[in-house]
């Protein structure tokens, strides 16, 4: 296998985990346009905490023992190889598309750079500090731990969560919603459920302004942030041909994480794909270990259909952290999960968020 090409374009969860397990028998080379990997967990936390910028944003040069990474953004990708903008061309043998997803700021990098994410995350840091109430619309993981951390460090502030869901985390067994309703009367956030906001006026940014929740109910926030939701960065697969998209933007795949009939040496994977797993790491570390036996088969010449197809989490777990030391988790434990609470939720996620497992991989200390 040693000497095959596998370019990986996208440096994010994803890219990186397939890259780390193929460099020790091919010839890997992940693609990104920006230097560094942005461990997006710790970017909620980094809110109320700009110092933690320093430690989620960790450069990719010590990933890799053998393989390399190349600086650049990936413009084509071609039967034999990736383009890049500046006109350089990757040649490989298996191309893996793991472009991901954008989400509001100032929760995730853009292509405008890392000093720009530096810059937003810390400008939005800077004006919750003076807020007196906070609007977080949008109660997914993201914005449910956003109120979580900012009700910990901020105890004095007045935060309203809003979901237009009747309850919290409905697929799951109720016991979870329950615990984390509980932490959030505990925190004092003012939990608004079943209510859509008529008047949201970004899903882009944080902005200051007045709610209208149904019934003639308002919140004047001096500052909203919106947390509706991951969008797919699937332009440079869709370029390709016969690519096509589900409902919600990801590309679809023939089961073996190949988007396209013409170009059977192309997978895609993470948030990108419509693998039938929500937009997570956790989906990511299922898709992961599957994609590399598929890979691992096209090197050594089997078909990819000697391997199975890919199937997606049943009921994936969730480890939802409300702040360092509140929080539920679900756990992978018998058909419908098991909720445990704030001591093992604080223990596996809610202590560290993860970042120094990423700066280990990362070959940083
Ligand atoms: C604030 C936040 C917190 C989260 N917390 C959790 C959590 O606690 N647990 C969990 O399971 N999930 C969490 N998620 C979801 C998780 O972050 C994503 O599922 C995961 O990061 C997706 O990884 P990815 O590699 O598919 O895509 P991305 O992380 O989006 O990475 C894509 C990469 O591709 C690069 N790229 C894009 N286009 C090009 C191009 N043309 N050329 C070169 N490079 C390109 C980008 O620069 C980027 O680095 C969170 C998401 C957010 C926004």
């Amino acid at each position: 296998m040693s000497g095959q090409k596998v370019v990986i374009v996208g440096g994010g969860h994803a890219g990186i985990e397939l890259a780390k397990r193929l460099d020790p028998t091919a010839d890997v080379t992940l693609v990104d346009g920006k230097d560094s990997f942005v461990h997006t967990p710790a970017a909620i936390r980094a809110v109320t905490d700009s110092s933690l910028l320093d430690k989620l944003i960790i450069p990719y040069k010590n990933l890799l023992k053998r393989g390399q990474f190349v600086q650049g953004w990936a413009e084509r990708i071609d039967p034999d190889g990736v383009v890049l903008s500046d006109g350089r061309k990757l040649k490989s043998t298996v191309t893996v598309v793991a472009t991901g997803s954008s989400y509001a700021a100032p929760f995730k990098h853009t292509p405008a750079g890392l000093d720009e994410f530096r810059a937003i995350s810390r400008q939005a840091a800077s004006s919750l500090a003076s807020a007196k109430t906070v609007a977080i619309v949008g109660a997914g993981p993201v914005g449910a731990e956003l109120a979580g951390e900012i009700a910990h460090a901020y105890p004095e502030k007045e935060v309203h969560l809003i979901t237009d869901e009747a309850s919290l985390y409905p697929m799951y067994k109720p016991g979870f919603g329950k615990k984390l309703e509980t932490d959030f009367a505990d925190l004092g956030v003012h939990l608004h459920t079943g209510k859509l906001v008529e008047n949201l006026q970004s899903l882009k940014e944080p902005y200051s302004g007045t709610l209208q929740l149904p019934g003639g109910e308002t919140i004047d926030a001096d500052i909203v942030f919106p947390a509706i939701g991951a969008k797919p960065q699937a332009e440079l697969l869709l370029a390709v041909d016969d690519v096509q998209t589900a409902p919600d933007g990801r590309v679809m795949h023939d089961g073996w994480m190949r988007p396209s009939k013409s170009h059977p040496s192309l997978f895609a994977f993470g948030d990108v794909l419509a693998s039938g797993d929500a937009m997570t790491i956790v989906s990511i570390a299922r898709q992961a270990p599957c994609l590399e036996k598929i890979i691992k088969a096209v090197l050594a010449g089997k078909p990819v259909e000697s391997q199975k197809p890919y199937e997606g989490w049943p009921l994936a777990p969730i480890l939802l952290p409300l702040g360092p030391k509140r929080g539920a988790s679900m756990l992978p434990v018998g058909k419908d999960g098991m909720a445990v609470g704030h001591f093992l939720t604080s223990r596996m996620k809610g202590k560290d968020l993860f970042i120094s497992k990423y700066r280990k991989l990362l070959g940083q200390s």
